[in-house]
């Protein structure tokens, strides 16, 4: 079993056990990782303080610090496909979205916290005080916990780690126990590259391990994305410790409004790949389809036809357009959820099996005749199930929005129409905190990422990571 604990500048073994990870397009054990202990979990932590005290990291000028982000960045390009091939190999999405969107997103987000290092700024503030200057500073929050899903590892780890760094904190990373090849594979890289020791320390392992440090007394901030579930349980310990500063990136449940006057095949495009790209394994992924009824028919038809056209397959065959789901837990989630649908009087169109000899492979799957109750377009699935509901009076846009916004989540949702009124009413109504019009869920650096009411808590990327990682400081100077 290699090393796979990575604190105060050295690789470790861990002292709590060890766990496999899974090739999901065979279900065959990748390799053996270790799982952390308290007193590992603990030995991070005090690595991470320790770094952040003595000033190592964001002690250094700023533009030593955007230089080493920057090298980091390179390095990732020049172990691209590697990198990209071990993603398809722990997490099985094909090997072209691990290049374009997993790989080559992480590079462009630290490349694009690099160039902030330099420009995080204070301001001066005219207070009503005589003889005084008021002035702020930013400065990091201090030691911060990286807890990761497994939909997209890599590419969510530069989301957190890239901001943590380029405003001087110090982190302790903890991967998803599904998927953790990635993000160990990026701390060798940074460790090649001449991070200081201290300043990136990993810990691998499951729950229990991201419970201790939701829990820890030492840890300023916990910066989170994985499920809702999981997010209330990290709230709760949080409120119970030290009550550290919490970003809390959730689960989704995606409307997509497909309006009379929409290019349906524009629609049917941007929803086959908002629906099912990466499996549906996405938190942004376009999943209640509301459907102008004289426009139903044609919809359900070509996404029918476009959704059991795709080619299944392992990510590592370059052919695949869609690879397995994560594990054997999660096709279970969803192959129960679609015995729901079917149980609650939904028509299925097409798909609805788990599929192949090996591996967790599940085939794309239209339910129509879905019912605003109905658990399947409540209920997150994470998966490549779409449930197609229709909508009958355009005039009465109000309603819709009710119906869009009627649950728990609020991460993302789109809209599908030509007529520029429609698409600014139904943007404007509907509480999510990314409305696509026209196009499918695709997030960048520059834009904030983040959902409304159960879909988290914050906002990561452009100058709202920024916020996330640091304190503002009041100063004030009387002469
Ligand atoms: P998960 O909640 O099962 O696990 C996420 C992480 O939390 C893992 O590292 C896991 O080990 C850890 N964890 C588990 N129990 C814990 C506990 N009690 N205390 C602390 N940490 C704990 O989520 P997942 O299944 O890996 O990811 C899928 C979910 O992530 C979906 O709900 C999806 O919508 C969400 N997600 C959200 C976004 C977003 O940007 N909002 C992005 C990607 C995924």
């Amino acid at each position: 079993m290699a090393k796979s604990l990575y604190i105060d500048g050295s690789w470790q073994d861990a002292t709590g056990g060890s766990f496999e990870t899974i090739d999901p397009a065979t279900a065959n054990a990748i390799e053996e990782v270790g799982n952390a202990s308290e007193a590992d979990v603990d030995a991070a932590v005090a690595a991470a303080r320790a770094a952040l005290s003595k000033q190592e990291w964001a002690g250094l000028l700023p533009v030593q610090r955007a230089h080493l982000l920057f090298k980091l960045a390179d390095a990732i390009e020049a172990h691209a496909e590697d990198l990209a091939r071990l993603e398809t190999l722990d997490q099985g999405q094909p090997l072209g979205i691990s290049r374009s969107v997993s790989v080559a997103g992480a590079a462009e987000h630290f490349r694009y916290y690099a160039g902030w290092v330099t420009k995080i700024q204070g301001t001066t503030n005219p207070v009503s005080f005589p003889d005084t200057l008021h002035y702020t500073r930013r400065e990091p929050v201090g030691v911060n916990a990286l807890v990761t899903p497994w939909n997209f590892p890599l590419m969510i780890l530069a989301w957190k780690l890239a901001p943590a760094l380029a405003t001087g904190n110090t982190v302790v990373i903890k991967p998803s126990e599904v998927t953790p090849l990635t993000s160990i594979r990026l701390v060798q890289l940074a460790e090649e590259v001449g991070f200081p020791a201290g300043v990136i320390n990993l810990v691998t392992g499951g729950g229990d391990v991201g419970a201790l440090l939701s829990s820890h007394m030492d840890v300023d901030h916990l910066s989170y994305t994985g499920s809702t579930a999981v997010g209330r349980i990290i709230t709760k310990a949080s409120a119970d410790s030290n009550l550290k500063r919490l970003t809390l990136e959730l689960g989704g449940k995606a409307p997509s409004i497909i309006a009379a006057d929409a290019n349906i095949d524009a629609a049917v495009g941007g929803n086959l790949m908002g629906g099912t790209l990466n499996s549906g394994q996405v938190c942004a992924a376009y999943t209640r389809f509301y459907v102008d009824k004289k426009r139903e028919q044609e919809f359900v038809d070509k996404l029918s036809g476009g959704l059991s056209g795709l080619t299944l397959g392992s990510g590592l065959d370059e052919s695949s357009q869609l690879g397995p789901l994560v594990s054997e837990k999660h096709i279970g989630h969803v192959e129960r959820l679609v015995r729901t649908g079917v149980d609650e009087g939904a028509s299925l169109v097409t798909g609805g099996n788990r599929t192949g000899e090996n591996g967790y492979f599940f085939e794309p799957t239209l339910f129509t005749g879905v019912t605003d109750e109905m658990t399947i377009i409540r209920e997150e699935i994470f998966g490549p199930v779409l449930a197609v509901t229709t909508y009958d009076d355009a005039d009465e846009l109000d309603a819709l929005i009710a119906r869009a916004n009627d649950s728990q989540y609020g991460l993302a949702a789109t809209i599908w129409t030509q007529d520029i009124a429609t698409s600014q009413r139904l943007a404007n109504g509907i509480k999510a905190g990314a409305v696509f019009v026209n196009m499918p869920p695709i997030p960048d650096m520059a834009a904030p990422w983040g959902g409304y009411k159960a879909s988290g808590w914050g906002r990561e990327m452009g100058p709202w990571a920024i916020d996330a990682y640091t304190e503002v400081k009041s100063v004030w100077l009387h002469y």
